[in-house]
């Protein structure tokens, strides 16, 4: 039986075309909660190519205007995404490197299930050491330093620590907004299962 008030605000447990695993109980599925995506006219264009919630744009513009105050040039790698694109995502590089659903959900979230697909979730690199974008490295530059001293300030949280009750890998780029009722609302059950039930 499905426990609809643990689902993220908005959100339904869906099955997944091409993906035998069923949601569980929680709604999760492979680790990946499932998420509404964001409404259309909340979002704002960010970057070329890359949109935010109005919301998380706001604060991620003040929070790298502080970086870069203290020498660190932040950068915004990806923002929202629709499920078609997380679709394409989640699928196409799977069956490019051969893998199971669930050894693609280690590192990708299936489309449905992307904290990305909120338009509440970034992906940050550090602009003095690109080389180090979207890979565990990350954490030994200046831009994961100041991230953990000063994203809190600015209601970023990063969402796949090293260990995480998720089962998900380890993303220290990947951080998501949760600075609003709304947004709060919508990462309260993954934030409920990160600090132990
Ligand atoms: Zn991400």
């Amino acid at each position: 039986m499905f426990l609809p008030e643990r689902l993220p605000f908005g959100s339904k447990t869906q099955v997944v075309e091409g993906i035998d695993e069923q949601p569980g109980r929680d709604g999760r599925l492979l680790g990946h909660f499932p998420y509404a995506e964001a409404v259309v006219d909340q979002l704002v264009p960010v970057e070329a190519g890359i949109e935010l919630h109005r919301d998380a744009a706001i604060s991620l513009d003040a929070m790298r205007r502080a970086a870069a105050a203290d020498g660190v040039d932040l950068r915004l790698l990806s923002g929202y995404r629709s499920q078609e694109l997380q679709k394409s995502i989640f699928f196409d590089v799977k069956s490019e490197r051969n893998q199971t659903a669930a050894e693609r959900a280690k590192v990708s979230a299936p489309p449905g299930y992307s904290e990305h697909s909120t338009g509440y979730a970034v992906d940050l690199g550090d602009g003095a050491d690109p080389a180090t974008n979207l890979s565990a490295s990350f954490e030994q530059t200046d831009a994961f330093s100041w991230l953990q001293d000063h994203a809190a300030s600015y209601h970023f949280t990063l969402s796949f620590p090293a260990v995480n009750s998720q089962g998900v890998s380890y993303e220290p780029w990947h951080w998501r907004f949760e600075g609003s009722a709304d947004a709060l609302r919508r990462f309260e059950p993954a934030r409920r299962l990160a600090n132990g039930g």
